[in-house]
């Protein structure tokens, strides 16, 4: 990934206040870099940031998985996910589908406000970082001979 990065933003309802005052706090280092959100949050983004953010469906609606296939094609290098510890919400095997995604792919991820600090903050967010996989040729392999 390169020196700008490609930034998906998410946040639950209940988080949603708390995104957009870290962004709005945020805001100089986010410029220099795409932005993405699921429907409302990046709406919710554009209209506080005034900075155009790519926005997907949102996410009880399809917009986790959207963001979830991007980051396995390599087209979203960070995740900033504010998700709810204390509400159950319609979506769940969504969130949870976008999170492995995140993790299987290796890419940068925060799931609270001091994590997302602390990812803000870190000099990677503006270099060249070549992201470390797993090797998964194993598994495709055994995939294709199941197939046989
Ligand atoms: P929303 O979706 O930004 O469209 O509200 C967020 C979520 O995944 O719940």
């Amino acid at each position: 990934m390169g020196g700008s990065k490609r930034i998906a933003l998410v946040a639950h309802d209940n988080k949603k206040a708390e995104l957009i005052e870290w962004a709005v706090y945020n805001k100089d280092a986010l410029a220099r870099h795409r932005l993405y959100g699921t429907g409302t949050t990046g709406k919710m983004l554009e209209q506080a940031l005034h900075q155009s953010i790519s926005k997907f469906l949102s996410g009880p609606l399809g917009g986790d998985q959207q963001i979830g296939s991007r980051i396995s094609e390599g087209k979203i290098d960070v995740l900033i996910f504010f998700w709810d510890p204390m509400e159950a919400q319609p979506h769940d095997p969504d969130i949870k589908a976008l999170l492995r995604l995140g993790v299987a792919w290796n890419i940068p991820i925060a799931m609270d406000r001091a994590t997302a600090d602390f990812l803000l903050t870190s000099p990677l967010m503006y270099q060249d970082y070549e992201i470390i996989l797993p090797d998964y040729s194993q598994y495709v392999k055994r995939v294709l001979k199941q197939n046989q």
